[in-house]
C-alpha cells in the first residue's frame, strides 16, 4: 500500500553505516530547491542531521502522518550531478558498500565539508576618468602618489593592490584617501588557485602519425561519432614506446570537436609534470589536473571549474573519474593493467570497471591503453565485448630492446652468493665506457630483508605485524614495511645476546653499495621510497639522469613505468623472481608486467637497447615470453591454468576479510558470517575458507579470509552486502568485501 500526499516526499541517506534511505516531506516553501543530489538538514531522532538526497517523489511505503519533513537545504554544498549520483548507486551495489561510502568517493573532501570558500579579490577602477584627469591637474603637486594609482588606473581599469603597489610603491592610506574622494572604487572579483600559476607550456603539435595510429585514430573516431556505440569500448594494445599518448591526444582532439568533455586517467605515480605537460602542451587551459598534491582550495576550485564547464578535459588519477562533467564523451583509462586502480579502501571499486560503467551510462567511449594487457581486458577484447586496436611496433623505427637472461644458478657456481653476474657488470662497464646509461631494477628497498641470528636462528620480525624487518644500513634501523614502525638496529641477538648476526636478503641499498664498489668512478643515485621523502626529490633525480650527470639509475617499481630516456641503452633486472614467489594467482601476470614494462625503458633513441634479466628460473613462462615479448602465447599458457581452476577472468572473485585483536574470535565470526550467508550462495559458487590471510597480522590485528569464486554472482553480492551492511557486529571485529579483489594479502 502507498499514501499518496500533497506534498512531494524526498528520499534521504545518512551516516556511514546506515545505509537505508529514509523519507521525509519536502515543505512546499523548499520544493523548487530540493532536488536529488543535494544536502539537507532534517531532523533524526533528537538531533538534527545531514543528508544527501537521492531521490524526490510522490508516494511514501510509510504512513505520512508519521513522516518528518525536511528543516532545510545546505546552501553551501554544491549539488551532486545526477549522473555521478547513478553512478554511485551502481557501485554501491556492486561492490557491497553503503551508498553514503559511494557517494563520499564521487566528491572531494573540500567540497563535501562545505568549508572552503571561495576566492576572492579586490580589483580598483576610476569613477570617473574626467575627475581623475582634474585632480591630477589641480591637486597633482601635492599628493604625487595619488597622481600614480590615478594615472595606472586611467591605463589599466580593473587592478589589484598587489599590482598598484609593485609598480608604484604606493601604500594602503593612498588607496584609502582616493576611495574615501570618491575618485577610485573597488569591486570584487572571484577568481581560481591555479595550481599551474606562473607555468608556461610550449604550444606542440601533432605529429604525422604513423600507419598503426592512424587506423587506431580512425577506429576511435568512428565509435565517437555513433550515438550509442557497440561496443563502447575499446583496448589499445600497443608496445612500450609505440605512441599511444599520441593516439589519446587525438582522441580528446576528436571529443572536443564534438564539444564533448574527457577524462583521462593515470596510475598516481605517472602523474609527473612530463605527462601532464604531455596535455597542457596540445590544449592548454583546456585542461585541469586533478592529483593528490593540490591544496584543498586547489582542489575545490578545479572541482567547480570543470563543474561550471569551464574546462573539456581532465587528467588525474583514480579519483578523478568522478569528474563532474555533463557531456562526457571520451575517458581514457592509461596502463589499464595497474593494480593502483583498484582503491584499497571503501569504496573498494576498480577505476577502469567502473569507467567502462560510467561510459556505458553516459554514452561515452572508453579506451583502454596498456603494453602489457591485464587477462581481464584482453579476454573482453578478444571475445568481442571490446573493440581492439594493436601498436606492434615503436614510433620512429627504435627497435624493441633485446633481451638476455641470465642464468644465475650457473652464475652461482662460479662464485657464491653473487649478486651482480658477470655479464651484467661487463654490459653495465660497456655503457660507462660509451657514456651511455643503465638502469638497474630490484623491487624491493633497503639494504637487507631479514636479520638472523646465526646462532640461535632468531629473525627479527615486527611485533605488531606477521613480516620480517627491513634492514637499512645507513640508518642503523630496521623497518616494518607494513605498519611503517621504525626501531634501532640490534647489535647484537636479542634472545641469546651473540653477536654474529647476519643480513640476508638483498634491497636497493646494497646494490647502490655493491655497484660504488665495482664503479668508483660513476654517477650513482637511487630512486626508491626511502630516498624519495622530498617533494622534489623525484625530479631532481630525474632531471640530473636526463643532463647525463647520473650513469647508473637504481631503484624499485618507481622506475619500472613511464620514463623516457632516449639514451639508456641497458637495463638489468637483479633478481627476476621475486614476484613469483608471492602466493597469488595472478604472480605470473604481475611478473609478465613488470618485466616488460622494465625492459621497455631501454633503447628509446637512436641506439637499440639491451636487457639482462638475472633469474634462478629461467625457464618459467613468465619470463621466457617477456623475452620474446609475445604476449598472446603467455595469455594462452596461463589462461588454460585459469579454465582447469576457474580463477579470474574465468570466474568473478570475491573476497571477504575479517578483521580484530582476538584471534580466536575472528575466526569465530567468520565461520558464523559463512553459515549465515549459504542458503544465499549458489552451487556454481566455489568457497574457499575462511582462513587465516597470507599476512596473518598486521598492526595488532588478525585478519581471516574468505574467497568466493564463480560465473553469476549477482544475487550471491546482494546477499553478501545485505549481510555487511546489517549484520550486528561484535564489539572490534571489522568486516568488508573486496570485488574483484586484485590483492588478496
Ligand atoms: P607509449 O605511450 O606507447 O609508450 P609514447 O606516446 O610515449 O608511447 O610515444 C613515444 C615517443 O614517440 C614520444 O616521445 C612521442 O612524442 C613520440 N611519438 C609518438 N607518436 C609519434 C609520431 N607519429 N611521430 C613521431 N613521434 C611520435
Ligand atoms: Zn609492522
Amino acid at each position: 500500500m502507498t499514501f499518496k500526499v500533497p506534498m512531494k516526499i524526498a528520499r534521504i541517506i545518512l551516516g556511514l553505516s546506515l545505509d537505508k534511505a529514509f523519507d521525509y516531506l519536502i515543505p512546499l516553501e523548499l520544493e523548487s530547491q530540493v532536488h536529488t543530489g543535494i544536502q539537507v538538514y532534517i531532523p533524526f531522532g533528537k538531533s538534527q542531521r545531514r543528508g544527501y538526497v537521492v531521490g524526490v517523489k510522490d508516494d511514501s511505503a510509510y504512513p505520512v502522518e508519521k513522516l518528518k519533513k525536511i528543516d532545510s537545504v545546505c546552501e553551501v554544498h554544491p549539488k551532486i550531478p545526477e549522473n555521478l549520483l547513478n553512478l554511485g548507486k551502481w557501485i554501491s551495489e556492486y561492490y557491497c558498500c553503503s551508498q553514503e561510502q559511494a557517494v563520499r568517493a564521487l566528491l572531494p573532501s573540500a567540497v563535501r565539508s562545505g568549508k572552503i570558500k571561495r576566492k576572492n579579490i579586490k580589483l580598483y577602477y576610476l569613477v570617473s576618468p574626467d575627475e581623475a584627469q582634474k585632480y591630477i591637474f589641480e591637486k597633482g603637486k601635492k599628493h604625487p602618489a595619488q597622481v600614480k594609482i590615478l594615472q595606472m588606473l586611467l591605463q589599466h581599469p580593473g587592478t589589484s593592490y598587489e599590482f598598484m603597489k609593485r609598480e608604484t610603491g604606493a601604500g594602503r592610506g593612498v588607496i584609502t584617501a582616493l576611495l574615501k574622494e570618491k575618485l577610485i572604487l573597488e569591486e570584487n572579483k572571484e577568481v581560481y588557485r591555479d595550481p599551474f600559476a606562473g607555468a608556461e607550456f610550449v604550444q606542440s603539435c601533432a605529429p604525422d602519425l604513423t600507419e598503426e595510429q592512424k587506423e587506431a585514430v580512425s577506429k576511435i573516431n568512428g565509435m565517437m561519432s555513433s550515438k550509442s556505440p557497440k561496443p563502447h569500448t575499446l583496448l589499445l594494445y600497443g608496445v612500450t614506446g609505440s605512441g599511444k599518448t599520441e593516439v589519446y591526444l587525438q582522441a580528446i582532439k576528436t571529443a572536443l570537436s564534438l564539444e564533448k568533455d574527457s577524462i583521462v586517467l593515470v596510475p598516481e605515480i605517472s602523474l609527473t609534470p612530463q605527462t601532464i605537460e604531455r596535455f597542457r602542451s596540445r590544449f592548454g587551459d583546456m585542461v585541469s589536473v586533478l592529483h593528490s598534491s593540490l591544496s584543498d582550495g586547489e582542489r575545490f576550485d578545479e572541482w567547480t571549474r570543470i563543474h561550471r564547464g569551464q574546462v573539456k578535459i581532465v587528467v588525474g588519477a583514480r579519483s578523478a573519474l568522478f569528474a563532474p562533467f555533463n557531456k562526457l564523451g571520451l575517458i581514457i583509462v592509461d596502463e589499464e593493467h595497474e593494480n593502483s586502480y583498484k582503491q584499497d579502501e571503501a569504496p573498494r571499486y576498480h577505476a577502469r570497471d567502473v569507467a567502462v560503467m560510467r561510459g556505458l551510462m553516459e554514452k561515452a567511449v572508453v579506451i583502454l591503453g596498456s603494453a602489457t594487457p591485464s587477462f581481464e581486458s584482453y579476454n573482453n577484447a578478444i571475445s568481442g565485448k571490446y573493440a581492439m586496436m594493436i601498436l606492434s611496433k615503436r614510433v620512429d623505427h627504435c627497435v624493441m630492446p633485446k633481451i638476455r637472461i641470465v642464468d644465475m644458478h650457473v652464475e652461482a657456481l662460479k662464485s657464491e652468493g653473487k649478486i651482480f653476474s658477470g655479464e651484467l657488470v661487463n654490459e653495465i662497464r660497456n655503457r660507462l665506457d660509451r657514456a651511455e646509461q643503465t638502469i638497474i631494477f630490484l623491487n624491493r628497498k633497503g639494504f637487507a630483508t631479514k636479520m638472523v641470528c646465526q646462532k640461535c636462528g632468531f629473525v627479527a620480525m615486527c611485533s605488531e605485524c606477521s613480516v620480517t624487518y627491513t634492514y637499512s644500513r645507513k640508518r642503523e634501523s630496521l623497518s616494518c614495511h607494513l605498519c611503517g614502525a621504525v626501531i634501532p638496529a640490534h647489535k647484537s641477538c636479542p634472545d641469546c645476546k651473540d653477536e654474529k648476526i647476519r643480513y640476508s636478503g638483498i634491497g636497493t641499498e646494497k646494490i647502490e653499495s655493491i655497484c660504488a664498489g665495482l664503479f668508483p668512478h660513476a654517477g650513482i643515485a637511487r630512486m626508491d621510497s626511502d630516498t624519495m621523502t622530498y617533494k622534489n626529490s623525484y625530479e631532481k633525480v630525474l632531471r640530473e639522469f636526463r643532463k647525463g650527470k647520473i650513469d647508473i639509475l637504481i631503484g624499485t617499481q618507481m622506475i619500472a613505468k613511464g620514463l623516457d630516456f632516449p639514451n639508456v641503452t641497458l637495463v638489468g633486472i637483479i633478481n627476476a623472481d621475486l614476484s613469483l614467489h608471492i602466493p597469488d594467482f595472478r604472480a605470473e601476470e604481475r611478473t609478465f608486467q613488470l618485466l616488460t614494462q622494465v625492459a621497455g625503458r631501454s633503447g628509446r633513441g637512436d641506439v637499440p637497447g639491451e636487457v639482462l634479466v638475472q633469474t634462478y628460473t629461467p625457464q618459467n613462462i613468465a619470463i621466457q615470453c617477456s623475452r620474446t615479448n609475445d604476449f598472446p602465447k603467455f595469455y594462452n599458457e596461463q589462461m588454460a591454468v585459469r579454465k582447469t581452476l576457474n580463477f579470474p577472468p574465468c570466474s568473478h572473485l570475491t573476497a571477504v576479510h575479517f578483521r580484530g585483536p582476538d584471534e580466536s574470535q575472528v575466526a569465530k565470526f567468520a565461520d558464523e558470517f559463512l553459515d549465515k550467508l549459504r542458503p544465499s550462495i549458489n552451487s556454481g559458487i566455489k568457497i574457499g575458507g575462511p582462513i587465516p590471510s597470507p599476512v596473518s597480522k598486521v598492526k595488532s590485528k588478525f585478519r581471516y579470509l574468505i574467497i568466493f569464486r564463480g560465473e553469476r554472482m549477482k544475487g550471491f553480492r546482494e546477499a553478501l552486502r545485505e549481510q555487511i551492511l546489517h549484520t550486528k557486529r561484535t564489539k572490534d571485529i571489522e568486516v568488508y568485501a573486496d570485488v574483484d579483489a586484485v590483492n588478496m594479502m
